[in-house]
């Protein structure tokens, strides 16, 4: 486990010591990226790199060259070290949710475009955390984000076959959480999904939890075959079409609900579906470190998954935007 004060700064004055120029940000990447020694990305030898020039690593196997923003979503970043850091910081401490412009703001970047490309990034690198799956008891069910969201918390049959001929501004998320014992929930994952059919739920089930788990659900057609997939089901079936939410599905409800209440505060819930997913990625890695105490902690755990996501450039975020409708 991370220690405050040892492996992240626990304060923004710490943040400050520890980060006064390019140099410190990048020996702290390479802390982050190599823990357990430099590899090198061509020959994959373990060793000590060996410092070129300020910015060059050279591996001393191969003689490969590379620095430690390469293949990074620092990658050819026009943008100091310090500014990325002081995002990350900023995005992290914000119990809501952070725009570009607020960003842009805080940070007193010249560029909106800039701030926006950080933001855009920055989501990207906290959709890393979502590789391990949910196990145990886990509640699935689908619920409305976006404008207009009817009141109910659940999805009434209607209003699902309404959006899923219309396939209106409203955006159907599918939305799994862990359910503790006694009380309680654990880890969440959610994605937006084009309509509530088996081939766009049964995906999502497999992508977010492991087989055997014991998975709660309506009494949709669309869960039909998760015996069949290695799951466990655990079927509640409302009776009359509009039982509260609340009771059948605890989970889900309070996960939508805080869900929604956080789109609204951040971004006044004029939210596109288009844009859905990176919320959503965004979101659920503040949940799912809901109890770091520490801000700096979720710093550290930023950088770390920022350092080993992929580089995305301006173009293939707004041409992904596009594409995803
Ligand atoms: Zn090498």
């Amino acid at each position: 486990m991370p220690v405050s004060g040892r492996d992240y700064p626990g304060t923004w004055e710490q943040f400050l010591d520890w980060f006064p120029d390019e140099e410190s940000c990048k020996e702290y990447l390479i802390r982050l990226r190599w823990p357990q020694g430099f590899v090198c990305p061509r020959c994959g030898e373990t060793s000590e790199a060996r410092q070129v020039s300020r910015a060059r690593l050279m591996c001393p196997h191969c003689r490969y060259q590379c620095t430690v923003t390469a293949g990074t979503i620092f990658d050819k970043t026009r943008t100091s070290l310090r500014s990325w850091f002081a995002a990350v910081w900023y995005i992290t401490n914000q119990k809501q949710g952070v725009t570009a412009l607020g960003l842009q703001r805080v940070l007193g970047m010249g560029s909106y475009q800039t701030a926006w490309m950080i933001l855009h990034r920055l989501r990207r690198a906290m959709i890393r955390p979502a590789r391990e799956r949910l196990n145990g008891v886990v509640e699935v069910d689908e619920s409305f984000v976006g404008r207009s969201a009817p009141n109910k918390g659940r999805v009434g049959k209607h209003a699902k076959r309404l959006a899923d001929q219309y396939n209106m501004r409203r955006s159907i998320v599918a939305i799994a959480v862990e359910i503790k014992n006694p009380k309680g929930f654990g880890r969440v994952r959610m994605r937006r999904i084009l309509d509530t059919s088996e081939a766009s739920l049964l995906p999502f089930v497999q992508d977010s939890i492991e087989p055997g788990s014991l998975v709660r659900t309506d009494g949709s057609w669309a869960y039909q075959s998760l015996q069949e997939n290695g799951y466990r089901r655990d079927k509640k079936v409302m009776v009359g079409a509009d039982d509260p939410a609340h009771v059948s599905m605890p989970g889900v409800h309070r996960v939508a609900a805080l869900l929604k209440r956080w789109l609204l505060g951040t971004h006044q819930g004029s939210v596109k579906p288009h844009q859905i997913d990176a919320y959503l990625d965004e979101f659920a890695f503040r949940f799912n470190r809901r109890s770091s105490r520490s801000r700096g902690l979720l710093f550290y755990r930023l950088l770390e998954q920022a350092v080993v996501t992929e580089p995305v450039t301006y173009g293939q975020i707004v041409s992904d935007a596009k594409h995803r409708k």
